[in-house]
């Protein structure tokens, strides 16, 4: 069960440690509630954060279908994408943040022409992670860009373990953005947000921060 004024006391913290390190930067908080209820996503509105993260196809569909007509949530899907997922998502995703293929490009700008996206990069070089390697990106950024889609930046996840080692990958991942001219640097979860931001994070991705353990799956 999530407790709205936890919820509430959590985001304030969140806040207050986002706003020590990022100095005056703008910094857009992402509620990622995989693993838990819409009682969550609801508990995100109200606090004021409009961007909710969901990782599977099926319980972001299951959630947004939930949601009152009024509850104005931004739905942004962070997980590793299917192909075949693609359609039925298109109608409710505003960003798509692990595109990291050209044949998700592709699909997308089919399905939902023009939409927002990031290139999701690989930072840990586990390959279950998802993301393509950064040598392969201003490729990918420039595909996505004929295909009429609007790549607003990148997006990685750092490798599990000490935060500190996902410094460098945050760091790299910051130069290529700077290089490519995209705004948006999706970096940073609960674990390693105050490297992330240290590193130019523009957008952090935070469930634990904000609702506690997540349930076992
Ligand atoms: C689960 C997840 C998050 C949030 O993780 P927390 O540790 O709960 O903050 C952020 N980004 C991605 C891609 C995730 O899968």
């Amino acid at each position: 069960m999530i407790d709205p004024a936890l919820v509430e006391e959590r985001v304030t913290a969140l806040r207050d440690r986002i706003d020590r390190i990022a100095d005056g930067r703008n910094v857009t908080i992402v509620a990622v509630t995989k693993g838990f209820g819409l009682d969550a996503v609801l508990a995100a509105l109200r606090c004021g954060l409009s961007c909710v993260g969901e990782n599977y196809a099926q319980e972001l569909l299951a959630k947004a279908g939930a949601l009152p007509a009024d509850a104005a949530a931004e739905w942004h899907f962070l997980g590793r994408l299917q192909r075949n997922k693609v359609r039925s998502l298109a109608p409710v995703i505003d960003l798509w943040q692990s595109v990291d293929r050209a044949e998700l490009i592709d699909e997308i700008a089919r399905r939902a022409p023009g939409a927002r996206i990031l290139v999701q990069a690989n930072l840990s070089g586990e390959s279950q992670k998802g993301g393509a390697a950064l040598a392969e990106i201003p490729a990918l950024v420039e595909r996505a860009g004929e295909a009429g889609l609007l790549v607003e930046g990148l997006m990685g996840v750092g490798p599990e373990g000490v935060p500190e080692q996902a410094r460098s990958g945050f760091r790299a991942l910051v130069a290529l953005a700077d290089q490519l001219a995209l705004p948006c640097r999706s970096i940073g979860m609960t674990a390693d947000l105050e490297v992330a931001l240290q590193e130019g994070s523009t957008m952090i991705r935070v469930g634990g921060a904000l609702f506690g353990p997540r349930p076992a799956r």
